[in-house]
């Protein structure tokens, strides 16, 4: 048998742990994880592995595994390892540290990530609204030198979109496509460097339609024992994500081409489209926040990684509602719940390719790159 030196990276280790998977050293390999997943492929299957090579610190072997992203974070390996030793959590970890490893902007990656920065995360959007949303609403907002009460009371409520929050939202989807595609290219890279001479399929198209099949059926949740509330809650999110992005374009095409920039009537098709996803969007953070909770004792209560994307995305739901709720009872202090909605909704879009939601990206690329390895039918 061909030896090989293994090279621990003592600093990686340090890094999971504190990302959320301090209980890796419990892991007495088993093997118990990787016989109750019920997502892992049988040739080579995940998660024993993983957690071997996260113990000794083997960063290479992890940080572009396509494993640790086919991983959908069911927590069936939690509930059942006999040792505690959390492996969908340590895998968790290692996703969140493989996003650093791959993103375009690290600097991003740190500052939603590392708890210690909350308060830089938050303070980026507040400031920026605060200095460009009300100088831009001049035109809508019949300025004088009361700045500050104009920014939380305008003379017409619902004259909240101007130019340069366009700019900023058009500049902010620019960075965040160019970071995610950055991001996939990256671990596309890793990945086939690291599957070395493993052949490929040849059908890519046919790869990423079949993967999206799979996402947009959420197909693989729905193997899980533990969490399958999960599925629902997830699947809702996806689809009200969908559905507020085809009305977010529908908004622009109705204001670009039709010069009809609102307010729209609740019966347009545009605003029931908008309004059904934003239901979707409020049942399923119920959904997967109950779940988080009903099910702390066996799947754990995850880490700073999950609550952060967590708050954001509640935060969207919360504001929005209560933004929406101001307005039509014509209450002035709907321009300030406006104001949070609108740093929460940058914060998704900015940070898409660094926080959580991250896992869109990287975890539809290993499920192409899977297929298209034959690793996966
Ligand atoms: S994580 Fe738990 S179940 Fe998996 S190999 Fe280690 S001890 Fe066994
Ligand atoms: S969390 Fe679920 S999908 Fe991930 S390794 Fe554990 S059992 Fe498998």
């Amino acid at each position: 048998m061909a030896e090989q030196v293994i090279s621990p990276d003592l600093n990686f280790v340090k890094d999971i742990i504190a990302s959320g998977g301090e209980s890796l050293k419990k892991c007495y390999q088993c093997s118990t994880c990787t016989v109750v997943c019920n997502v892992t492929p049988d040739d080579k299957p995940f998660p024993r592995k993983e957690m071997m090579y996260a113990q000794w610190g083997m960063k290479d072997k992890l940080v572009s595994n396509p494993d640790i992203w086919l991983c959908h974070q069911c927590s069936d390996c939690t509930a059942y390892c006999p040792r505690g030793a959390k492996p969908g959590e340590v895998l968790n970890a290692v996703r969140k540290l493989s996003i650093r490893h791959v993103s375009m902007v690290p600097l991003f990656a740190r500052i939603v990530q590392d708890p210690k920065l909350i308060w830089l995360l938050f303070a980026i959007p507040i400031a920026l609204f605060f200095v460009f949303m009300p100088h831009k609403s001049l035109e809508f907002i019949r300025f004088d030198d009361k700045m500050v009460y104009h920014m939380f009371a305008p003379a017409e409520p619902h004259m909240y979109a101007p130019f340069v929050l366009k700019m900023i939202f058009g500049l902010t989807a620019v960075f965040s496509i160019l970071s995610a595609l950055t991001g996939i290219k990256r671990l596309w890279s890793g990945m086939k460097a690291q599957a070395g001479d493993v052949k490929s399929g040849g059908n890519l198209t046919g790869d990423i339609i079949s993967s999206a099949k799979t996402i947009f059926a959420h197909s693989k949740f729905a193997d899980c024992n533990v969490n399958r509330l999960r599925q629902w809650g997830h699947l809702l999110l996806v689809y009200s994500f969908v559905g507020l992005s085809i009305s977010g374009i529908w908004a622009l095409i109705y204001s670009y081409l039709f010069n009809f920039t609102g307010p729209y009537p609740f019966t347009d098709p545009m605003k029931l489209l908008s309004q059904a996803s934003m239901l979707a969007f409020i049942a399923g953070i119920v959904i997967i926040l109950y779940n988080r909770f009903a099910q702390a004792g066996k799947a754990g209560m995850g880490s700073y990684f999950d609550w952060i994307f967590l708050t954001i995305v509640s935060g969207i739901g919360a504001t929005g509602i209560l933004a929406l709720a101001l307005r039509l009872a014509n209450v002035s202090a709907g321009y300030a719940a406006f104001y949070l909605h609108v740093v929460f909704v940058w914060l998704l879009l900015a940070y898409a390719p660094y926080s959580k939601f991250a896992h869109l990206f990287y975890r539809t690329t290993a499920m192409v790159f899977a297929r298209h390895t034959n690793r996966e039918s």
